[in-house]
């Protein structure tokens, strides 16, 4: 499925005036495919994904996620749809600290009202998917940063969204487990055809990904200028 942005504005309140976090952004992610998007701090790539979530509104412009135009949704029917078709993986794994690496994302399955029984098969399947069936019974505190990335990764992929969102998932991590995460995410959405965006500052593995573009002052450009 794909994930299309159509010349989308987005404001936020700054003081008497409006600050413009994304300006006329248009973006089109094919099935199967990784967009990388790079760009300094406070260049709108977190605003990016969040429009894309439909967790913000924009002032103008049309978000389709999956084939569905988001435009005329209400709060309720997105929310619906951000539990069915978009996974999203922020910057801090945010896990619950009492359940296993299972549990996590077995949770997912319990939030959708999906069937109990088939969530345990799902989740050891993409705890294999991301190298972690061995530590399905661990919690996050016996976990390495690492792993604990890869299961917030999972855990995203738990109702088979057909749009992937992630946003900086290799900051706290180092250069081979952060290469070793880009890896991981380019397999997955080539194996479940998600349309996946990366935000990511770091520009060391951006020639894993399908195409690279890059956010300035709310602005996309692409493709990428020289890599550093
Ligand atoms: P990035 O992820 O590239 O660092 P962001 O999308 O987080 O950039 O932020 C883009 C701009 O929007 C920044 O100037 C930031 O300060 C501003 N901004 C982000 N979120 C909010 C918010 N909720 N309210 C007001 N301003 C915000
Ligand atoms: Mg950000």
């Amino acid at each position: 499925m794909t994930l299309t942005l159509t010349d989308v504005t987005l404001t936020y309140p700054d003081g008497d005036d409006r600050l413009t976090a994304l300006d006329r952004v248009s973006l089109d992610v094919p099935a199967g495919s990784l967009t990388a998007v790079v760009g300094p701090s406070g260049s709108g790539k977190s605003s990016l994904l969040a429009v894309a979530a439909t967790l913000v509104t924009p002032d103008t412009g049309r978000i389709v996620v999956d084939g569905t135009d988001t435009t005329d949704l209400g709060p309720a029917q997105k929310a619906v749809l951000r539990r069915d078709r978009v996974g999203i993986v922020f910057q801090q794994p945010n896990l619950l600290p009492s359940l296993t690496a299972a549990e996590q994302l077995q949770v997912m399955t319990h939030l959708s009202g999906g069937s109990v029984r088939g969530a345990r098969d799902r989740a050891m399947e993409l705890l294999d998917a991301v190298g972690l069936v061995d530590k399905a019974g661990r919690r996050p505190h016996q976990l390495s940063g690492g792993q604990r990335q890869r299961v917030n990764i999972a855990r995203a992929l738990m109702n088979e969204p057909g749009v992937l969102l992630v946003d900086e998932p290799t900051s706290a991590l180092d250069h081979e487990r952060g290469a070793a995460v880009l890896d991981l995410l380019v397999a997955l959405t080539r194996q479940r055809s998600t349309a996946t965006v990366l935000v990511t500052h770091d520009r060391t593995h951006l020639d894993r990904a399908d195409r690279t573009v890059t956010m300035h002052d709310g602005r996309l450009t692409a493709p990428a200028p020289e890599r550093l």
